[in-house]
């Protein structure tokens, strides 16, 4: 006998789908998503009332109290969870150099050609490759990871790491890449574009967190801010990218005659039973020799620079976009949480990660976020009106073939 259950279930996901596509508040354009990480910002950087860009961001987006970086708060580890959600136990960037014994390989930092070698990588899987495997074309510049074929896969488009020491003109090329990202977003061809930045992480080490080229490395970067703002409001494009800005980790001041903690490693392992040991500083990596492990084993000498402990680890995010409230100030986000959302305003789901939900759900606007996740869900199937048509059609054989 006809289910009238059925027909009328049927009928009702037909309408709805068909109200959803012919709801004129839903774009037919895709939102788009730019990240910038820029490496090393303290959280209390930005307490400058002169960082228009930055002051831009917040009066029409979210900003938070603060972001808890992963430890140890070294720049590989976080940013290897901004894009995966995951500890670095999970991911395996658990330092910025390593080793590893099965696969007799040294992780050194790019442009070192072994920090392209997959395994490192395969852990887990980025953002851009889980946006590239829903059909996002996506384009990485300078953010590193991006030449690497993770997974099976690459981005659309990925220029390397480029060492800020080296480079010529780092502020013209990244107002340059952020450009090309909008053309590409314009042309509907790209939907996520990445950005790393390093000025500013270089000025801390090299002069100081309270130095003034530190400050002055923000103000360039706020004024990169404010012509991307500005660029994107000239191509009325505000109400369709998303502009997420990242940090890693902040920065402390060191000061060898006062607050420094030195401890002599060998005082606390005898340096023969040790295979490997790499990096210095707030932590060392180090392999015990064989039979070795009980010996070499501590837990202290980087409590100091555990971000839970030091609150000068602490980092930032502002973001502006149709995926965003407005003028909203969130509660401090861990570097784990960075991911869902940004899954969830480009449209994607999200792999399993170390993110809670709750801690971001609260600032990403429900309109600019489900579009994409609605445009998606058409996009993919290639079907807008087929689909309602198909089930009504559906609906009537059946109707037919029970009389
Ligand atoms: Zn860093």
């Amino acid at each position: 006998m006809f289910s009238l259950k059925l027909f009328l279930k049927l009928l009702l996901l037909t309408t709805n789908i068909l109200l959803v596509f012919s709801d004129k508040s839903v774009s037919r354009r895709r939102p788009k998503t730019i990240l910038i990480l820029a490496d090393g910002i303290r959280y209390d950087y930005l307490n400058d009332a002169n960082l228009t860009g930055f002051g831009r961001m917040a009066q029409n987006g979210v900003r938070a109290k603060y972001v808890q970086p992963i430890f140890p708060a070294n720049s590989y580890p976080n940013w290897y969870t901004i894009v995966t959600g995951l500890y670095g136990e999970s991911h395996g960037m658990v330092q910025n150099y390593m080793y590893d014994p099965k696969e007799k390989d040294l992780f050194l930092m790019s442009p070192h050609p072994n920090a392209s070698h997959p395994h490192w990588w395969n852990g887990a899987e980025p953002v851009w490759i889980n946006a590239e495997k829903h059909g996002l074309k996506t384009g990485v510049y300078w953010w590193d990871g991006c030449q690497v074929k993770i997974r099976g896969k690459e981005p659309t488009h990925c220029l390397g790491y480029q060492s800020y020491w080296t480079w010529a003109n780092p502020n013209e090329d990244t107002t340059n890449a952020l450009f090309e990202i909008l053309d590409n977003f314009e042309a509907d061809d790209w939907h996520f574009g990445l950005v790393y930045y390093e000025a500013i992480d270089a000025m801390g080490h090299a002069f100081g967190s309270e130095s003034k080229e530190r400050v002055e490395a923000v103000q360039e970067f706020d004024k990169i801010l404010t012509t991307l703002q500005d660029e994107i409001e000239k191509r009325n494009l505000q109400n369709e990218v998303n502009i997420v800005v990242v940090s890693d980790h902040g920065m402390i001041e060191i000061d060898e005659n006062k607050n420094t903690r030195m401890i002599n490693i060998e005082t606390i392992v005898n340096v023969d039973d040790v295979e490997v040991m790499l990096d210095r500083g707030t932590t060392a990596f180090i392999i015990p020799k064989a039979n070795k492990e009980a010996k070499v084993s501590f837990t202290h000498g980087h409590h100091g620079y555990d971000p839970y402990d030091v609150k000068e680890m602490r980092t930032i995010m502002y973001a502006r976009g149709p995926g965003f409230k407005k003028n909203y100030t969130s509660g401090p986000l861990m570097m784990t949480d960075h991911y869902n959302y940004l899954c969830y305003i480009l449209g994607i789901d999200p792999k399993p990660n170390n993110g809670t939900w709750n801690n971001v759900k609260d600032f990403t606007s429900d309109s600019g976020a489900k579009v994409a996740h609605l445009i998606s869900f058409s996009n993919n199937s290639s079907l807008r009106l087929e689909i309602p048509i198909a089930l009504i059609l559906f609906s009537i054989v059946i109707l037919g073939l029970k009389r």
